[in-house]
């Protein structure tokens, strides 16, 4: 029985208690209390590593590491757990699709298409390897809605396009394009899609069978686990076709100094003693979240930001960039610099963020230096709403002196 009660759901975090009006979900959720006691459970009573040791201990943890696993496929509909590949993050896991599967492929002059609203997370590592190969990052341009303009998107495919790189949701706008429509224009020209779904897996986890999605990544610690952790989804047949990135132990199943023959997917691409805690702590997430009527959650956080825009904008000079049901809020304040601003909000002790967002590109669009942005959680009230109001009335009454 899943359900949502904003004060009981509240309590779960302990980080609440400091006097900040924590409004920064959107950068990382803070942490529940399951999440905060398994790791320290991990921490306080486990013993070894994973996949190396036969005494007891070590074989319990390698069964819950890889029941995990389990649990992120299931989160994800996808058809096997071996086809979900741990990483540090989302960074991490578009840098391998980036240098494992694409790499090897790239010939000069093929082509990268990636969204204009991306972060950077989903924009550098295509550079790099255009960079490496001699190959094209082709930039598809956000329309007058602030989405990737799927319009565009038609005229910029080709037989030369490799990979169309596109985020599940903005970090920025909160604004989601229309995914199957992207796949299934990729496909068509035979492209494969990158998701990012740093921001997306929070608010939707999608169904990567139904979406055919090629490549999904995601990060724990935006889904109330912990830093340091995320994973990286792949259809079957691509993962088979990538190369390992990294070397050393754990990822190979025999070596000499004439070569290497490398584990099965998806452990050739875990070199390393991994962080078991982080992938217990996002275990312990999953199980929490399984309890929580998400939906309700998600409708308690946008009406929050739908309440904060609402207010805010009898600010003069108040102006959105919120994408329309989204919890997060972006916005400016003509003539006025969000630095500034910031800077005022933090000393009335609201937690928001300023500046690009790492999405510079988007920034560059939208014809601004930079934002703030309030992003609201279901852990969040009406009263972190007040907070932020009064405080920016503050604000821009000191700044207007
Ligand atoms: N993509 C998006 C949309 C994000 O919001 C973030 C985190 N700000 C990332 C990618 C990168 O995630 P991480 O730093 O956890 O790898």
């Amino acid at each position: 029985m899943t359900s949502f009660n904003p004060q009981q759901f509240r309590q779960q975090f302990p980080a609440l208690n400091d006097a900040t009006c924590y409004l920064d979900s959107a950068a990382t959720a803070l942490k529940p209390l399951a999440v905060i006691s398994a790791t320290e459970q991990f921490y306080r009573l486990s013993a070894g590593t994973v996949h190396r040791s036969q005494f007891a201990a070590a074989q319990r943890l390698t069964e819950r590491y890889e029941q995990a696993r389990s649990q992120v496929a299931q989160l994800l509909n996808a058809a096997d757990s071996h086809s979900i590949v741990w990483t540090k993050g989302t960074t991490e896991a578009i840098n391998l699709v980036a240098q494992s599967w694409l790499r090897p492929r790239l010939q000069a002059g093929d082509e990268i298409v990636v969204s204009e609203a991306e972060h950077h997370a989903n924009l550098v590592p295509w550079l790099m390897v255009a960079e490496q190969t001699g190959a094209r990052v082709v930039k598809w341009p956000v329309g007058d809605d602030r989405l990737p303009d799927i319009g565009q998107l038609h005229a910029l495919l080709n037989a030369r396009t490799r990979l169309v790189a596109v985020g599940q949701m903005s970090n920025v706008t909160g604004g989601c394009p229309d995914l199957q429509q992207v796949i299934s224009l990729a496909h068509g020209c035979g492209a494969k899609v990158m998701v990012d779904g740093a921001q997306g897996v929070v608010h939707c986890p999608p169904d990567v069978q139904t979406l055919d999605i090629d490549f999904y990544a995601f990060s724990a610690h935006k889904l109330y686990g912990p830093m340091g952790i995320g994973a990286l989804y792949g259809k079957a047949c691509l993962l088979a076709e990538m190369v390992p990135w990294q070397g050393g132990g754990k990822m190979i199943s025999s070596v000499t100094f004439d070569g290497f023959t490398p584990q099965p997917v998806p452990w050739c691409f875990e070199a390393g003693t991994p962080n078991v805690a982080g992938v217990i702590g996002l275990s312990a997430a999953l199980d929490w979240l399984n309890d929580i009527d998400i939906a309700a959650a998600e409708r308690w956080s946008c009406e929050l930001a739908t309440q904060a825009e609402a207010r805010l904008s009898a600010l003069p000079g108040f102006r959105s960039y919120r994408a329309s049901n989204s919890s997060l809020l972006a916005f400016d304040i003509a003539g006025i610099h969000h630095s500034d601003v910031v800077m005022l909000l933090a000393e009335s002790g609201i937690a928001v963020r300023a500046g690009q967002h790492c999405a510079q590109p988007l920034l560059a669009a939208l014809g601004v230096s930079g934002t703030l942005r309030a992003s609201f959680a279901p852990y969040n009230t009406p009263e972190d709403v007040d907070a932020l109001v009064a405080a920016m009335t503050t604000a821009l009454t000191l700044l207007a002196d």
